[in-house]
């Protein structure tokens, strides 16, 4: 089975449109897809009936912005209903805060000297809520940055303007959303939060007893030493083995949808048993 259980579309910070990321990864190979958009679920109806026009396995999902010690975490939920009062509050919420945050990046940028950047980050989203790599889009634009990468190290990313503290839910208000949504939380790649070991098994406990039930073993490329590791942290703590793309875009190789290691065959996968369930259809 071809999983692919994390990717991103236009209705967050992807650039391809929920039809064309279904598309592309059917095209690739994928068996079973979700696309986990930041924080919305407005791509779900379009990209689970495209998947059904092609006759992939889809499954729902979300990618909720959570923090836990001051820093952010991301914790998808996957397989969630899509009218779930608990969970559309929260993203309802989520939205406001991405407002307000686009807001603040806006002005700090501004005095930076670098106006007008809430305005195109607004643009670049669409219909979207803002996100940083719309802002990035606009940095590198204007000629501020030459790249997203840049973008992040200068303005963006840990401990520059752009990084607007304590914003997000918990751990527990995230994972309790995912929960009574009737989906299964699992920690997004793992590996990103520069955590030691001893913090990241901390992190997972903590999330473990708001409800979660999994984490991602493999997330885009990774070094296979590194999926050992999280092989190795998986089977600890009892979790349930996902993985998947982080798909953005096509320029960026790492993230190809569906091009990834396999899991180890002792895991168990969180897709495990909704192969046969009525939101899941796929192939034999
Ligand atoms: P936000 O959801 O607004 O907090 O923005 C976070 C998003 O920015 C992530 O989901 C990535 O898509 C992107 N991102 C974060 N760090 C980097 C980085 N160093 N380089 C490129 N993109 C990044
Ligand atoms: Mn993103
Ligand atoms: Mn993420
Ligand atoms: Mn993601």
């Amino acid at each position: 089975m071809l999983a692919d259980l994390h990717a991103h579309s236009t209705a967050s910070d992807g650039l391809l449109s929920p039809e064309a990321l279904v598309a592309a990864a059917h095209a690739a190979g994928v068996q079973l897809f979700a696309l986990t958009d930041h924080d919305t679920l407005a791509g779900q109806q379009r990209a689970q009936a495209e998947a059904k026009r092609l006759g992939m396995g889809y499954v729902t999902g979300v990618e909720v912005s959570a923090q836990w010690r001051g820093r952010s975490v991301h914790i998808l939920g996957l397989n969630i209903a899509l009218d779930s009062p608990e969970l559309c509050q929260l993203l309802a919420e989520q939205a406001l805060v991405r407002e307000r945050r686009a807001q603040v990046i806006g002005e700090r940028l501004a005095k930076a000297g670098w106006p007008g950047a809430y305005d195109a980050a607004k643009t670049y989203a669409g219909s979207a809520d803002i996100a940083r790599p719309h802002f990035a889009r606009h940095l590198i634009a204007v000629g501020a940055v030459k790249d997203m990468d840049q973008a992040f190290k200068r303005f963006l990313g840990e401990g520059k303007l752009g990084d607007v503290k304590a914003i997000w839910p918990d751990v527990h208000q995230s994972v309790s959303a995912i929960v009574a949504a009737g989906g299964r939380a699992v920690l997004a790649h793992p590996l990103k939060y520069d955590l030691t070991r001893r913090k990241l098994i901390e992190l997972l406990r903590v999330f473990q007893t708001a409800g979660g039930q999994g984490m991602e073993v493999v997330s885009g490329y990774q070094a296979p030493p590194a999926t050992a590791q999280m092989a190795g942290l998986c089977r600890e703590l009892g979790l349930l083995a996902s993985c998947g793309s982080d798909f953005h875009a096509p320029q960026a190789p790492w993230q190809a949808l569906g091009a990834f290691g396999t899991l180890a065959a002792d895991l168990t996968p969180v897709w495990h048993d909704w192969v046969d369930s009525t939101s899941v259809t796929c192939p034999a």
